[in-house]
């Protein structure tokens, strides 16, 4: 019989290709599909006509029980966040509710449906539920060591990173506490063409199109020294599944371990249309943060030797993917208008 998955987060970065890789592997998907009439949701069924839906937010523990009560699933991958840095420092308060407590929320509606009530419950029980979090590279914050793996403390620097310690810590809590098998992915930044368009990456990579194409001049940027370990998403999401398919849980850092800077990015980008960044990127002073993650680099040892998990894509190849993407795109909004503009990805 086919397996099971439910995945929040679906109408994101992450959900999308999760969704895509748990179908080729004959599993059957639904996402929580939250709030009415969410565009993204219409979005991500048509590129995924196979995916099922279920309604259901982190921010509202009863829907989560009927959801798990109703897809009875093997698995549950919490990847519902509110993922964008800055923002967490407009509105700390519903990110930590969201990003932090939502865990808390999905873990007890999986306790509760399961029956798991006990330390005595037992991780490999049959027909247990099993749960991944997204935990973030983030949580590292203003890092002690380079690379960072599995045993590096956490000293995050947002509130989005603090919301995302605790959510890492309680999916551990839950493990020792009933017994539950639950694993945190601790990723580092991973991109692709349908990365949310304010991240640094898809930022450049969309501006790159458009000012190639004469629709743009000047891409405002903060902070260019900032560096990070950027990975493709296609490649990020097989680890969360291989992660759930060990005998024993356990926590993974997902990454590529090379460095580069959010200057190198800019120019890489540019140069994919044979542009110069230096003529087209400012500094806006207003786009640096108030606590900076200066610099992550990942040691992914861990997941190499037990997962037998590697990234495949080149942080080069990734931001030309990016850029010929938005490209593509770019030309066929100049061409047809705005009608197609709903269609990016
Ligand atoms: P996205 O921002 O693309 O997607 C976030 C998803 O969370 C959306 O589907 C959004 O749905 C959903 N969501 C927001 N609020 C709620 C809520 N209250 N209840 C349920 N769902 C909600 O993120 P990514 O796909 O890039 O990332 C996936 C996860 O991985 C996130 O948890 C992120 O923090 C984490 N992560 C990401 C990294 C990266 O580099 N991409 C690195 C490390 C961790 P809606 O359409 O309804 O708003
Ligand atoms: P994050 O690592 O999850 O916060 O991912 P982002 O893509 O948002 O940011 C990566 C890094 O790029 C951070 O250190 C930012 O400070 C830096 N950065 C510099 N300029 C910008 C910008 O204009 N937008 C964003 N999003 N980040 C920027």
């Amino acid at each position: 019989m086919s397996k099971r998955a439910l995945i929040t987060g679906i109408t994101g970065q992450d959900g999308s290709y999760l969704a895509e890789h748990l179908l080729s592997q004959g599993y059957q998907v639904w996402g929580l599909n939250r709030g009415q009439a969410n565009p993204r949701k219409d979005r991500v069924s048509r590129l995924i006509p196979d995916l099922q839906f279920v309604h259901g937010d982190l921010m509202d523990q009863a829907s989560l029980v009927a959801a798990v009560d109703l897809v009875q699933p093997d698995e549950v991958y919490n990847l519902g966040a509110i993922s964008f840095v800055p923002m967490s420092w407009q509105q700390a308060e519903l990110v930590t509710e969201v990003n932090g407590t939502g865990v808390l929320r999905m873990l007890e509606a999986i306790r509760m449906v399961s029956g798991l009530s006990g330390s005595s419950a037992r991780a490999d029980r049959p027909g247990q539920i099993r749960f991944y979090q997204a935990s973030s590279s983030e949580m590292f914050g203003k890092v002690v060591e380079s690379p960072q793996n599995e045993r590096t403390s956490f000293h995050p620097r947002s509130p989005y990173g603090v919301a995302k310690t605790y959510g890492h810590y309680i999916t551990q809590n839950y493990r020792e506490s009933f017994g539950m098998y639950g694993v945190s992915g601790i990723l580092f930044n991973h991109e692709s063409p349908r990365r949310g368009a304010e991240f640094v990456t898809r930022k450049i990579s969309l501006a790159v199109a458009q000012i190639k194409l004469g629709l743009q001049d000047k891409l405002m940027l903060g902070n260019l020294d900032a560096v990070r370990d950027w990975g493709f998403a296609g490649d990020y999401v097989r680890a969360m599944h291989l992660m759930l398919q060990q005998d024993e849980p356990g926590d993974y850092v997902i990454g590529t371990g090379q460095m580069h800077s959010v200057r190198e990015a800019a120019r890489i980008a540019f140069e994919c249309v044979g542009l110069d960044w230096e003529e087209h990127v400012v500094v806006d002073p207003a786009l640096v943060r108030p606590a900076e993650v200066e610099t992550l680099c990942a040691d992914h040892g861990n997941a190499s030797e037990r997962l037998g998990w590697e990234p495949s894509v080149e942080f080069p190849e990734l931001m030309r993917m990016m850029v010929e993407s938005d490209l593509r795109q770019a030309g066929r909004e100049r061409e047809y208008g705005e009608l197609l503009s709903a269609a990016s990805w």
